[in-house]
């Protein structure tokens, strides 16, 4: 059986060796999950060496401290947005670290429990909430949003270029009965759009487009960038594994456009073939890198 029951976490050889410039530093890991990540970095650091865990789902952290225990003198688990890394850091009284890394969208784990609602595959509430403790859920938007709002959804963050009809199909269909779930969501969209076997399912991005517009990934994304540059130490290390491009796109644009960082990445690396045999699920990874550059002699407190 696969080791990583929750994860198994993707590119992680190429992420130890972007990330773990200093042995005994101090890390954030921005997505744990079930700590596949994290636990190849503790292996590669010294004994000095500290991590902070990020994860809104306490599912996630549950798992993680099981299969970080080893570390658990060194690792400090939180429950919390990344968006809010510097406050987070700030109540540990830790200004600055050597390496922040973001693992972004959904583990396996949530994918495949069926009652999370992330699921076209396998049916189950349309929920959807990574932190289950968040009042927007994937139910409400399909149940209540305007037609045209959906459609927007839809397309901005599906890039589906059929929204409106969807749309139209959802609104029609909740006029008789409330769509309740993940296999009603994905029936409707199947049938609006009709689909042949074989074929990528033609929910695949709605589905993509309703969970970041339900688990704010964007704006996340972009809270969080704005404060990792003041967060790292000069040579510090931030590594972002994105898996769309909405997400690529904006890491890529960030790491150029901010003058305290330089880029190390000026492709994202990809998967490699071995891996993606073994884990379809990497196959859409971008690894972007960049490190906080030097402060100038003269500005040198
Ligand atoms: N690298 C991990 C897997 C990460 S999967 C491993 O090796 O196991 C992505 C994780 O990020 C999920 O558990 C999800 O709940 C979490 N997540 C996504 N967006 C988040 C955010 N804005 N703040 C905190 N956690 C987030």
């Amino acid at each position: 059986m696969n080791k990583y029951r929750f994860h198994r976490p993707v590119m992680t050889g190429e992420v130890c060796r972007c990330l773990a410039h200093r042995s005994d530093g101090i890390y954030v890991d921005c997505t744990v999950g079930g700590g596949g990540h994290a636990r190849a970095l503790f292996l590669v650091l010294s004994g000095k060496a500290r991590l902070v865990g990020i994860d809104r789902d306490p599912d996630a952290l549950d798992a993680a401290r099981g299969w970080l225990d080893p570390f658990r003198s060194r690792l400090t688990l939180i429950q919390g947005s990344f968006s809010d890394i510097d406050r987070i850091l700030d109540s540990l009284q830790i200004t600055q670290v050597s390496g922040i890394l973001c693992d972004l969208g959904v583990s396996s784990r949530q994918l495949d429990t069926p009652h999370r609602g992330f699921s076209f595959r396998e049916d189950g509430p349309l929920d959807m909430r990574m932190d289950p403790g968040q009042t927007l859920s994937a139910g409400q938007v399909i149940n209540t949003f305007p037609e045209r709002e959906l459609a927007d959804i839809l397309y901005r963050y599906g890039e589906e270029r059929k929204s409106r009809r969807i749309a139209r199909s959802i609104v029609r269909y909740r006029e008789k009965k409330p769509v309740e779930t993940t296999g009603e969501l994905a029936g409707i969209i199947r049938r609006a759009l009709g689909w042949s076997r074989g074929k990528i399912d033609p929910a695949t991005r709605s589905f993509q487009a309703i969970r970041i517009f339900v688990n704010h990934e964007l704006e996340e994304l972009r809270n969080a960038l704005e404060k990792v540059p003041a967060l790292l130490e000069p040579g510090g290390k931030i590594v972002i594994l994105s898996y769309h491009s909405l997400e690529d796109r904006q890491v890529k644009t960030f790491f150029r456009g901010d003058s305290r960082l330089v880029v190390e990445t000026k492709k994202p690396i990809l998967t490699g073939n071995n891996e993606i045999k073994e884990n379809p699920r990497s196959r859409s990874a971008r690894l972007r890198v960049a490190r906080k550059a030097p402060v100038p002699e003269g500005e040198k407190p």
